[in-house]
């Protein structure tokens, strides 16, 4: 594994897998560049010592199928604007115009390939075959699919003279040109910033925390997450519960839930969680009060309740003062905070509260001097709709990956370079 800092770059290409799977509006107009931003400092680094990039990323899910909306030519204009630079674009990924573009890449000059998930060799999937397929007939697609993967990877290596992986956003899929493209290139692949300031940050909360450290899990579904809170009660002090999620908690204990979010088959893990969280001396807490509505909608008519008493016709959609509070008090004596899913359905504006009261107490602790890891695509999207972004000491950029990463899997993007 080589280092981008001292990496000769001067005279090389690069071909550099970063993450531009952008949202973009009816226009087809890039509605929100953070992803595109989050590669510059890897880009351009390259540029200014002497090197060409050629970029390649996907945008969406086309399946393996060419198709307009999916073009990352409509986010060749976003990628000119956060480089200042012009970007060639090629329209597709290993024809022989593309290759030639790619052999005549000046120093200083970037190129980006059209959408890698054009080829189903990309992800290596047949998604060609019809949904009736037989199990025969999906293995041996699935041999030749992964037999053109091959080709597919070798001409994409072909290109450059190294390889940077700065898409942290797919580090979790052994695709081609997040995993298999590095063995093309034993002595010359690397991490971009953006994955290795990732790295840095999970492996401070995962492996050199400073204690007491508190993960706050939220969202939806315990199922979801389970792997996570169990790895992390291995680690932490405190392990905070809220959102959907809590309410498998509180039925798995005798309290009354009405209406709310509650997984029936998930009732024995979240008894399991509880007893290891007591063997393990870890401060579990769950929410005291909640808001509660009686139908899913930000006008739906509200009140607060103790929130194992929820009555029928009633479901807790956020989390009430006092939890606020008492959670509020233990992230603000942390050292430490990992934050992933909301504390209610904060897409409402009248259940956002406690979501906003809890970021804003991870905040103040950061400005305290607590290290404040937080990721996950909706609490990533609640700290920037706070504005708070940048009073946290770092926002993961990808969601699922970090989530593999904290589960304690190897993540094939990783183990590529890392080895
Ligand atoms: P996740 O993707 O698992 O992090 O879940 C995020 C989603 O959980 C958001 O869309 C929230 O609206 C939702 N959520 C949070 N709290 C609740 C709740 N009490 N009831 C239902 N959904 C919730």
């Amino acid at each position: 594994m080589k280092n981008i800092d001292n990496y000769p770059f001067k005279g090389k290409k690069v071909i550099m897998r970063v993450d531009f799977n952008v949202p973009l509006n009816s226009q087809f107009e890039v509605t929100d560049d953070t992803r595109i931003r989050a590669a510059r400092q890897t880009i351009l680094k390259v540029l200014e010592e002497g090197g060409s990039v050629i970029l390649m990323s996907h945008l969406g899910r086309p399946n393996g199928k060419p198709q307009e909306k999916f073009s990352l030519k409509h986010v060749v204009p976003a990628v000119e604007k956060v480089l200042g630079k012009k970007v060639i674009f090629a329209d597709d990924c290993v024809g022989e115009k593309t290759a030639d573009m790619a052999a005549a890449l000046k120093p200083g000059e970037v190129m980006l390939l059209e959408n890698l998930r054009f080829y189903e060799e990309e992800e290596g999937k047949p998604y060609h075959l019809g949904k009736d397929a037989t199990e025969e007939e999906k293995k041996v697609a699935k041999g030749q699919v992964k037999e053109k993967q091959k080709e597919f990877v070798k001409k994409l290596a072909s290109y450059a003279d190294c390889y940077v992986n700065d898409a942290f956003g797919t580090a979790h899929r052994a695709h081609a040109s997040t995993a298999l493209i590095a063995g093309h290139f034993p002595e010359d692949s690397m991490f971009g910033y953006l994955i290795r300031n990732e790295l840095d940050a999970m492996d401070k909360v995962l492996h050199h925390p400073e204690k007491p450290m508190t993960a706050i899990m939220g969202g939806a579904k315990v199922s979801d997450k389970i792997m996570v809170i169990e790895n992390l009660l291995e680690r932490v002090n405190n392990l905070i519960i809220g959102g959907g999620m809590t309410y498998t908690f509180i039925r798995a204990r005798g309290g009354k839930t009405g209406n709310s979010l509650v997984e029936e088959d998930k009732l024995d893990l979240a008894v399991q969680v509880m007893e290891k969280a007591k063997q393990k001396g870890v401060n579990l807490l769950l929410p005291v009060d909640n808001v509660v509505a009686d139908k899913f909608d930000n006008d739906a008519h509200r009140k607060v309740c103790p929130v194992d008493q929820v009555e029928e016709g009633w479901m807790g959609l956020d989390i009430g003062e006092e939890t606020i509070r008492m959670f509020s008090e233990v992230i603000m004596k942390s050292k430490t905070i990992l934050w992933n899913g909301p504390m209610g359905v904060f897409e409402m504006s009248n259940f956002r509260n406690g979501t906003v009261e809890i970021a804003r107490a991870i905040a103040a602790a950061t400005e305290k001097g607590a290290f404040s890891l937080v990721g996950g695509g909706d609490s990533v999207a609640a700290v920037t709709q706070f504005g708070l972004a940048d009073k946290v000491s770092y926002v993961s950029t990808g969601g699922g990956a970090m989530l593999e990463y904290i589960e304690g899997k190897e993540l094939p993007g990783i183990k590529a370079i890392r080895g």
